[in-house]
């Protein structure tokens, strides 16, 4: 690891300025992904920004929102009372990733931030255009069985490996940034990126930003939902396919109904063609395989994971009917 400075603010604006003065500074918060990075040379830091004293670790109710800070740790989230009562998909996706001691220390900021995990880019040796604009991408040609089958380009065919995020897409959450403009908020279905010809560049955060805390707009998806996630172990893996599924049924009528995937796109993976299609219609398997079916519509399979062609429709329809049996 090379040597690099390191700061650890004690409120926000000093942050910000600390990041608006030097452009190549990174924050770390839990650092469960960062340290690795650094340790194996993917990411060099020259500066180094703790955030941890920042004042970012609250959940509160807010009136239109549930607003989870961004030093909020990935085990509080899922523990804390308000997001077990109004947002439990969201509590099932965070309980789903990573190991407990992983749980422990990241953050819903970091969450988000994370890179992929894809062998190439965490091998300096390797060629990837994500960790060096160029190079090529390894995974095309090569071992691609975790890659996506959404929304890949020529350039890059890596999958976004969080959980949380694939709740948090079907909630319609927000991610809330602070910058040199002020507070913004950007959907996190358009924060999180697909790859196009700039692989480089995860999502939307600019420099001399930082995320500040995550917004989920009030729902009443509280009983019918689901969050399935299939994996080569049952702990400590990333997920092949996974799926979050929401409804919301009366007199055996699907009123609304969510669902996202995880583990097949650059970024959590909405099916709103399969949601429009389910909305009004009864529940039945006969109309979940043919929500499943044209979640499909696009998809790409690679080599090795032409497997999850037939296990995305699968996954579908089981999330699907576990969320109608959820008490
Ligand atoms: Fe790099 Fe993306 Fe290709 Fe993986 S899939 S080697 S991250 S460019």
């Amino acid at each position: 690891m090379n040597q690099f400075q390191y700061v650890k603010p004690s409120d926000l604006k000093s942050a910000l300025t600390i990041l608006a003065k030097d452009p190549t500074a990174r924050c770390i918060a839990g650092g469960t992904n960062l340290i690795d990075l650094m340790k194996k040379g993917i990411v060099v830091v020259e500066k180094l920004v703790d955030i941890n004293n920042l004042p970012l670790k609250n959940i509160e109710t807010l009136d239109k929102v549930v607003r989870i800070g961004a030093l909020v740790l990935n085990s509080d989230a899922a523990e804390n009372k308000i997001i077990t009562a109004q947002h439990p998909l969201l509590s099932l996706a965070l309980n789903a990733g990573a190991s407990p001691q992983l749980r422990n220390m990241a953050t819903v900021g970091g969450n988000i931030l994370q890179r992929t995990r894809c062998s190439y880019f965490c091998d300096r040796y390797m060629p990837c255009n994500k960790r060096q604009p160029g190079s090529g991408c390894g995974a095309l040609e090569g071992y691609n069985r975790m890659h996506a089958i959404f929304g890949g380009s020529d350039a890059c065919i890596a999958v976004h490996p969080s959980d949380m995020c694939v709740a948090l897409s079907a909630l319609d959450a927000s991610v809330v940034i602070s910058g040199i403009k002020g507070e913004y908020r950007i959907a996190i279905n358009e924060f999180l990126r697909l790859p196009g010809d700039h692989p480089e560049k995860d999502n939307m955060l600019e420099k001399a930003a930082l995320i500040t805390a995550v917004e989920i707009p009030h729902h009443t998806f509280t009983k019918n939902i689901y969050y399935l996630k299939i994996r080569d172990r049952s702990s400590y893996a990333f997920a092949l396919v996974s799926v979050a599924a929401a409804l919301e049924i009366s007199n055996g009528v699907i009123n609304d109904v969510r669902l996202a995937l995880g583990g097949v796109a650059h970024k959590p993976w909405r099916l709103y063609q399969s949601e429009k299609y389910l909305i009004g219609k009864q529940v039945s398997e006969f109309n979940f395989r043919e929500a499943a079916d044209l979640a499909l519509k696009n998809a790409k399979g690679y080599k090795y994971n032409a497997f999850k062609l037939k296990m995305v429709p699968g996954a579908i329809v089981e999330a699907l009917q576990k969320a109608v049996s959820a008490t």
